[in-house]
C-alpha cells in the first residue's frame, strides 16, 4: 500500500527546492516520495476540486 503521503502543487516541496505552485507535470522525473522514496509513476492523481496527487503503490515491493 502507499504511504499516503499527498503532493499539494499550491504548497510544493521548499525544502526539495520544489517552488509553490509547481504543477505535478512540472516536477522532474527523478522527483520520488519524500516519504517512502517511491517513485513519481507511483503517484495517483486525485481528482478533486484541488489538484492534489496521492502516493498510493506497492512501494515495499518496488525496491531494486
Ligand atoms: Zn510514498
Amino acid at each position: 500500500m502507499g504511504c499516503g503521503f499527498v503532493y499539494d502543487e499550491l504548497m510544493g516541496q521548499h525544502e526539495r527546492g520544489i517552488f509553490p505552485g509547481t504543477v505535478w507535470e512540472d516536477l522532474p522525473g527523478s522527483w520520488t516520495c519524500t516519504n517512502c522514496g517511491a517513485r513519481k509513476s507511483r503517484f495517483t492523481p486525485l481528482l478533486l476540486e484541488e489538484y492534489l496527487t496521492l502516493c498510493m503503490g506497492m512501494h515495499l515491493d518496488d525496491r531494486r
